[in-house]
């Protein structure tokens, strides 16, 4: 299995190596070079198994020989075996032909934790082999440093630096981030919004001699291993609904685009999705994007659904790149616009293609809690904003297909907007349920590249 880089100027690498790098060297992000489809019959079979063998099945055949199958199976097993429901991502409806996947019961309640917990399990099975030793910078608009933290802390081998926007995350994600004691966790407020948190860690990469001294891996979903994760409940989702015989569509709550983009994966695997739907809140690039064809940058405005705070949104990149015919040099021209100019204009050719493969739509801030309040009342269920974006916007592309919204957060994530809505806070899971009482660490930093690489050199001495 072969991987290349959406701007066709980096090397060509195998899974293990795109996994421990993240960003490729000419900064575009990996794909399959071809995606591996599963035959109408491998779907069927995917019905009635467990989720960790559903995730072996689909995932396997993008690993190559980077692991053994059985080494492979004992490190999916392990990386679920710590959320807290035996059907990882149990399905619940809402309304005739609406459907909900809980995607929060993870240990640290979001569906970041999928991929998380697996690429921790993935590097350290890689790196214990080798007795290399990596420096992980990740930017975090909350859910992916908890959820990095969590996966990485107390492993050797491994440093983790997570880069969030200070004063823009919730309570409970700080928290999740600032209290683990270990020694090679590190969480570091910055002062900006998240994509200034984003652009240091891509400037990070780009700073070859830096990133070889410090042997930088990336996390984001950026990486593709994270994306691969992902792919795997969209596959236990529609079976359980009835694909491969009948197709189903998703609604997505969308920031930077890498959850939205494993659904696309799947499709191309060969899972009959009817309808792929991005979801964004009032940061609405992409609705925007796919309306106009244009795609403009124009600052990030503070949402209650902060996980989706976001304009530029890196996995776009990926469904760039195969609009354009996967033209390397087309995407690495339109990042150069982006960089230089804040935005660019989509081609006739490839704005069709992006509309054939999603529908999108936004939420504002009224109708997401609108939308908590209204789904509670009706069904019992507590929506976190997030998933409230995407329910909202799910209901208005409703149709005799069953229609499966990802609700990406647990509601005691978010309780502010939760308890506004509906009038009740959200309690957390007692697993967690000492989060408020545990000391603090965190160290505070400019928008500035050289501060926050003095300051990794000096924590890990290189
Ligand atoms: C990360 C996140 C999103 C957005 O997912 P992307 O893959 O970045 O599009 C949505 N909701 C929650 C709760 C998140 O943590």
């Amino acid at each position: 299995m072969h991987y290349i880089s959406t701007r066709g100027a980096a090397p060509v690498l195998d899974f293990e190596a795109t996994m421990l790098t993240g960003l490729a060297r000419d900064g575009g992000l990996y794909l399959p070079q071809h995606v591996p489809p599963m035959t109408h019959a491998e779907i069927a079979g995917l019905a009635g198994l467990s989720y960790e063998e559903q995730a072996y099945l689909v995932m396997r055949p993008f690993i190559g020989d980077t692991f053994s199958d059985d080494e492979f199976r004992t490190l999916i097993d392990a990386a679920y075996a710590g959320f807290g429901h035996p059907a990882r991502a149990p399905l619940k409806q809402l309304a005739p032909n609406h459907f909900l996947l809980e995607l929060f019961h993870g240990p640290t309640l979001a569906f970041k934790d999928f991929a998380m917990q697996l690429i921790g399990q993935l590097f350290q099975a890689a790196l214990g082999r080798s007795g290399a030793r990596v420096t992980i910078v990740g930017a975090t608009s909350g859910d992916t440093g908890s959820a990095a933290i969590e996966a990485f802390r107390g492993l050797h081998n491994v440093d983790v630096f997570i880069l969030y926007p200070h004063g823009r995350v919730s309570e409970v994600q700080r928290r999740q981030m600032t209290t683990p004691t270990d020694a090679n966790v590190h969480a570091l407020a910055v002062d900006g919004d998240f994509d200034t948190c984003q652009a240091l860690v891509k400037d990070m990469f780009n700073d070859f001699t830096f990133r070889d001294d410090v042997r930088l891996a990336g996390i984001n979903s950026i990486n593709w291993a994270r994306v691969l994760a992902q792919v795997v409940y969209f596959f236990s989702s529609a079976v359980s609904l009835g694909a491969p015989h009948r197709p189903v569509s998703f609604t997505v709550p969308t920031g930077n685009f890498g959850d939205i983009f494993a659904g696309y994966i799947a499709r191309q695997m060969g899972l009959p999705i009817e309808k792929l739907v991005v979801a964004t809140n009032h940061n609405d690039i992409l609705h925007r994007a796919l309306s106009s064809g244009g795609y403009v940058t124009d600052g990030v405005k503070p949402s209650i659904s902060p996980s989706m705070d976001i304009q530029v949104s890196s996995n776009f990149e990926r469904a760039l790149f195969d609009a354009y015919g996967r033209d390397g040099a087309a995407v690495a021209q339109l990042m150069e616009e982006l960089k230089q100019g804040g935005g660019f204009d989509i081609s006739q050719g490839a704005l069709e293609f992006l509309r054939e493969s999603f529908a999108s739509g936004r939420a504002s801030e009224g109708e997401t809690s609108a939308t908590i309040t209204r789904t509670a009342g009706a069904t019992g269920e507590v929506l976190c904003p997030h998933s409230a974006v995407g329910v909202h916007v799910a209901e208005g592309q409703l149709s005799h297909t069953p229609m499966i919204t990802l609700a990406t957060a647990h509601p005691a994530k978010f309780p502010d907007a939760v308890e506004a809505a509906t009038g009740a806070r959200p309690g957390l899971p007692v697993r967690m349920a000492d989060l408020f009482e545990r000391p603090e660490r965190v160290t505070r930093l400019p928008n500035d590249l050289r501060a926050v690489q003095a300051l990794i050199r000096d924590r890990i001495g290189a």
